[in-house]
């Protein structure tokens, strides 16, 4: 440690120092896209970016362009020429109103929601929540909710892994919205194994029904709740919850997912 004059120099010098190096990060700092490992350059007043200009035009810039080509319910893309909703929200509509989704899982963005959830990378949550508000923002008929809820985990679960990956994406989501967070308003009541890709659309209903339980009825009546997770795969999970919450009275649900499925990988 240095003492006396010396160590008031390097206190005085190092201010102006200090200074520059945050005026320049406010407007640019330097990362590591996650998916080449090329330079990222953003804007810390605008948050964080998930990958270089070139990965994010090619793997999530047309995902963003083409919002209007899915569907407004389930964010499940649509057959040209369609638009609206899609047959299954037609036939049986889900009990959320509208999906949200930052980014398509397939590859090679199916890795970091892999990553963080399985291999411990929750530096991921905060891009990948990041990328979710500028994927609300982007969506054409967003609408703001008044409060966010992330998909909760059930206690075994969470001791397993530590965290809640859905939670995590939630914080800088709700901080870039500006919006409240609470992820108490749900909790899981009964822990749920992963289905195998063949199980039906009635089985995954039946599977995950009775899941969760509401708390806090003041934090859920008359508001437009904002449901956070990292996948949307057949929505079963997300309509559960989703249909508690309308029956104690929320007044509408939009689901906000990191990643969506297409049809033929559900
Ligand atoms: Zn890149
Ligand atoms: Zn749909």
């Amino acid at each position: 440690m240095r003492t006396g004059p010396a160590r008031d120099f390097f206190h005085h010098a190092a201010l102006p120092l200090r200074r520059m190096v945050t005026l320049a990060g406010a407007w640019l700092l330097p990362g590591e896209c996650v998916l080449c490992g090329g330079l990222v350059e953003h804007s810390t007043a605008g948050g964080g970016r998930l990958a270089c200009a070139a990965c994010q035009r090619y793997y999530i810039g047309e995902w963003l362009a083409t919002a209007g080509a899915r569907c407004r319910q389930c964010a499940t893309p649509l057959p040209l020429a369609a638009s609206g909703l899609c047959a299954d929200c037609l036939r049986r509509p889900p009990a959320f109103d509208m999906t949200v989704a930052a980014a398509p899982y397939a590859l090679p963005l199916d890795r970091l929601v892999l990553q963080l959830k399985f291999g411990g990378r929750l530096a991921l949550a905060r891009l990948l929540g990041e990328a979710m508000a500028d994927a609300a923002l982007a969506t054409p008929g967003f609408i703001q909710p008044d409060i966010l809820c992330p998909v909760p985990l059930g206690p075994r679960r969470l001791v397993e892994r530590g965290y809640n990956q859905a939670l995590e994406m939630a914080r800088p989501l709700a901080r870039r919205l500006a919006l409240p967070l609470q992820a108490r308003m749900a909790v899981r009541v009964k822990e749920t194994l992963a289905l195998s890709r063949a199980a039906t659309p009635a089985e995954r209903r039946a599977h995950i029904a009775g899941a969760f339980a509401a708390q806090q009825r003041e934090w859920i009546e008359g508001r437009h709740i904002g449901l956070v997770d990292d996948v949307m795969t057949s929505g079963a999970t997300m309509n559960e919850l989703a249909s508690l919450l309308k029956r104690y009275g929320a007044a509408r649900i939009t689901c906000l997912v990191f990643a969506r499925t297409s049809p033929h990988n559900v």
